[in-house]
């Protein structure tokens, strides 16, 4: 062949990089051990698992199969070595991590023909992005351990992190994973997938090399059924963050329901690619490109559903197949290869079924003509047309390179196609026309939107879920806070329940037992008017529900006696029951325009809550006294609070603004909090007033609608706002309170599949239960494990923790040029 039949072919050989290296580095040490203690250990069990090259087939090592035994020896590994690391300078932790930056940079060529031939994707995938992301992440990280005293001052490490990453980026999701909590004071013990685990052992490696102290790092190969499920029940560990699937997220959320981990779940995706009509057409190609073969569409945030405007569906298609006949599949190692292979024989096996269905189904099926390598496990690209948005390949993640289109007319149609999805992990969005991109981005229910661009990542910028893509960011400020709890917040075992008001006087107006620093101004009065007497009558009006803006009657027709401390009935509430919670469900969504609504609106109608409650403040201040038997300074000075809180969300509906990051790219990203959407909530029994506003003004301040419990055994304090709020201009719907049996009414809320997120202030058993319930539709749950709160301290009763559980970061790409 000479130079001019080249130009007019095309055709080049093959450019293999060498494997010998990597090989050799595998041959030097299979079988592999665990990684305990900066210590190589032979599994308790003496198994081992088989690694395999996916592009052959054969095996490539075996690594240790480890067992909930070696669980116990790196969990306890972790927390010896927690006990320093924690308290280390971030200086000293920051030196730390930079040196692994360094050193993944120095072995960049290993890792990345290891993860090739483990993985099976493109050596051109490995070397430029995998590992120069992990890197990044590092030296980012290593940035906010030196900060975290300045930056993060209220919030400590949580301490003992358990890991579990999938097998499509194996190292990026290590480093996903432990750069972060290193850089926060965390010791780590991680999984990596069944199927990819040599970048993790070779990472080990670099742990040793650059002398982290022992323990802080631990990685322990093997089973899910052994490894997984252990580290998610081990009582030694404080945090489980994962990443994988959502049926392994939810039964992860169940195990760990009641156990007081925090927890963070980065699950699959089915995410949209939109194209409107004005899109640079060759882009979009190569976008699409990106969006599904990248990784062989193995990426939990692919753009597997390509959403065109029906004018340029077909010219788009075209053009597609086109560019689908010239992808290049084979050996991951040759660099000018498109297409690598896909894991495992199961997951091959799994693509071919789904698409098997999407044929029975009807939807036309496209592939190229040329044939994948019979050696290994390859798949080609393929592309649906003539899909409809019901069927299985539209709704299910298919985890391979395979993309479904569908068509829309209207931006409006657009959107609601692109969100007719269960998850809501990214989108993106094509366009020449700026205005309309951006008016779109926030339309869009997802944790990332690309503007004219797909699949970019970056350590500034977090990524992760919407719905049921899961919770918790990864990246960022805004992924910081899943490896950090508030200061305040001790470890210790759930604490016996405090200061309920109602069950005996003698408990009542006793402070907390964490951290009441300062003595508060109320003290002092508390004796002269600690004889004052409620001139309430014993009996008075019924309150009812309060749904859709109006006083509703009870569904049961039932109301449940409202007791003083004496045993006095005071009064009578609705007995609330599922119908109330639904119909209450159904006006917050209703009321769904709030969010849209400018922040300047929301906290001028937070002000005027706050002013109407003032004109009412002794008739509140009463109330307070006759259900809780406190003095009147004292519940005096929970109305001035409750008013107080009232400013401060005020205030902050049009603070709370979120960051522009600044990815290496021209171009920023736009991290916007956006309300939940609708949020069930569970207020304390303590402090009737003071805790119904503590949680129902962040959440509407952020823009939120809200489907509210109240106290109860002390309800009617936030009954009694129903006049406050509906004289303050509070559009119908936003705020909707149901009363009654706290629990039977919370496990309804969080189990409905139209609320977003659940708080519940209370007992231990009912927080389980709450976590166990959300995981029908993986609601973001934020519960008191039983821990009291200082409710009167403006530490744990109001500011930025409350702010963000309102809240989920969106990450709005947008580059910019030519
Ligand atoms: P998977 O859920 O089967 O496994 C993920 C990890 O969890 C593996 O390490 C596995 O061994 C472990 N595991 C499995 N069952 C477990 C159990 N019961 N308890 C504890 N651990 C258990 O997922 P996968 O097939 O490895 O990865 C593909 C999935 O991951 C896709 O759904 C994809 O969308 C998702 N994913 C999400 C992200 C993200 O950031 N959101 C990134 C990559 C992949
Ligand atoms: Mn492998």
């Amino acid at each position: 062949m000479n130079v001019k039949e080249i130009f007019e072919t095309m055709e080049y050989g093959p450019a293999p990089e060498a494997a010998a290296p990597g090989l050799a580095w595998i041959q030097e040490r299979t079988p592999f051990n665990l990684f305990i203690n900066n210590q190589w250990v032979k599994p308790a069990s003496g198994q081992y698992i088989d690694s395999i090259n996916p592009a052959t087939g054969k095996r490539l090592a075996q690594v240790a199969a480890a067992t909930s035994a070696d669980v116990d020896a790196a969990v306890a590994a972790a927390r010896a070595a927690f006990e320093t690391w924690g308290k280390a300078p971030g200086h000293v932790r920051a030196r730390y991590i930079y040196a692994i930056a360094r050193h993944i940079q120095k072995h960049a060529r290993l890792l990345a023909v290891l993860e090739s031939l483990d993985n099976g994707k493109p050596i051109r995938e490995t070397r430029d992005i995998d590992i120069p992301l992990v890197a990044r992440h590092f030296y980012y990280h290593a940035g906010w351990a030196q900060l975290m005293e300045s930056e993060l001052p209220g919030y400590q490490s949580v301490g003992v992190v358990g890991q579990i990453i999938p097998w499509n980026f194996p190292l990026l999701m290590l480093a996903w994973k432990i750069a972060p909590a290193l850089a926060m004071g965390n010791t780590v013990v991680l999984k990596p997938a069944r199927y990819t685990s040599l970048t993790a052992l070779k990472f080990a490696e670099i742990v040793q090399e650059i002398g982290l102290p022992p323990g802080v790092v631990n990685i322990l190969t093997g089973e899910a059924s052994q490894v997984g499920e252990a580290l998610v029940q081990h009582p030694g560990i404080n945090k489980i963050a994962f990443t994988g699937s959502t049926d392994v997220g939810r039964s992860i959320r169940r195990a760990t329901a009641g156990s007081g981990k925090k927890l963070s779940l980065e699950l699959g995706g089915k995410s949209p690619f939109i194209v409107f009509d004005d899109a640079d057409l060759d882009s979009v190609v190569e976008g699409v490109v990106d969006a599904i073969w990248f990784n062989q569409g193995q990426v939990c945030c692919a753009g597997s559903r390509l959403l065109v405007q029906e004018n340029i569906a077909d010219r788009l298609i075209e053009k597609l197949r086109e560019r689908m006949e010239h992808l290049r599949i084979g050996d991951p190692l040759d660099k000018a290869v498109d297409i690598g292979a896909i894991v495992s024989p199961g997951q091959l096996k799994e693509i071919q079924r789904l698409v098997n269905t999407g044929v029975e189904e009807g939807a036309v099926m496209w592939q190229p003509s040329w044939a994948c390598p019979t050696e290994g496990y390859f798949f080609p690209p393929t592309l649906f047309t003539n899909v409809s948005p019901a069927t299985t390949i539209a709704q299910v993640e298919i985890f391979g390179p395979v993309l479904v289109s569908m068509t829309f007319r209207t931006p409006a149609e657009a959107v609601e196609l692109a969100n007719n999805t269960r998850y809501g992990l990214a989108a993106s969005v094509w366009s020449e026309n700026i205005n309309l991109a951006l008016d779109v981005a926030p339309k869009l229910k997802a944790g990332t939107v690309w503007i004219n661009c797909t699949n970019l990542f970056d350590a500034t910028s977090g990524f992760g879920g919407y719905r049921e893509s899961g919770f918790g960011r990864e990246g960022g400020k805004e992924g910081l806070y899943e490896y950090v709890r508030p200061k305040w917040e001790t470890l210790e075992a759930p604490a016996k329940e405090f200061h309920i008001a109602g069950e005996s006087a003698s408990t009542n107006g006793s402070k907390p037992a964490v951290s009441a620093d300062e003595d508060r101004e109320f003290e002092g009065g508390e004796q002269l008017l600690d004889g004052y007497t409620p001139m309430l009558p014993a009996i008075d009006r019924t309150p009812k529900m309060f749904i859709g803006g109006k006083q509703t009657r009870p569904d049961s027709g039932y109301s449940r006696d409202v007791y003083d401390p004496q045993g006095q009935v005071i009064g009578q509430v609705g007995e609330g029951n599922r119908k109330d919670i639904r119909n209450a469900v159904e006006a917050a969504h209703a009321a769904g325009g709030w969010a849209a609504g400018t922040t300047h609106n929301r906290a001028q109608i937070l002000y005027y809550i706050a002013e109407n409650l003032s004109v009412r403040e002794d008739e509140f201040a009463r109330r307070i006294v006759q259900q809780t038997g406190r003095s009147y300074a004292d519940a005096a000075a929970e109305v001035q609070a409750a008013i107080s809180r009232l400013f401060s969300y005020a205030a902050w509906a049009d603070k709370y603004e979120g960051a522009v990051h600044r990815p290496p790219l021209r171009g920023v990203a736009l991290a916007m909090p956006e309300a939940i959407g609708v949020i069930g909530m569970a207020c304390p029994e303590e402090y009737p007033l003071l805790g119904f506003v503590s949680l129902v003004a962040p959440a509407i301040a952020m823009g939120n609608t809200i489907v509210v419990i109240p106290s109860q055994v002390a309800p009617l304090s936030a009954t009694d706002c129903y006049q406050v709020l509906e004289t303050s201009d509070l559009p119908a719907g936003v705020v909707n309170i149901v009363t009654g049996d706290r629990d039977l009414l919370s496990q309804v809320l969080a189990e409905h599949d139209d609320v977003d997120a659940m708080w519940y202030f209370g007992p231990a058993e009912g927080c389980k239960r709450v976590e166990l319930a959300s995981a029908g539709n993986m609601k973001r749950t934020w519960v008191s494990y039983g821990h009291p709160r200082d409710w009167m301290d403006t530490v744990q009763g109001e500011g930025e923790e409350f702010l963000r559980e309102a809240t989920q970061v969106k990450n709005v790409w947008v580059p910019y040029g030519e």
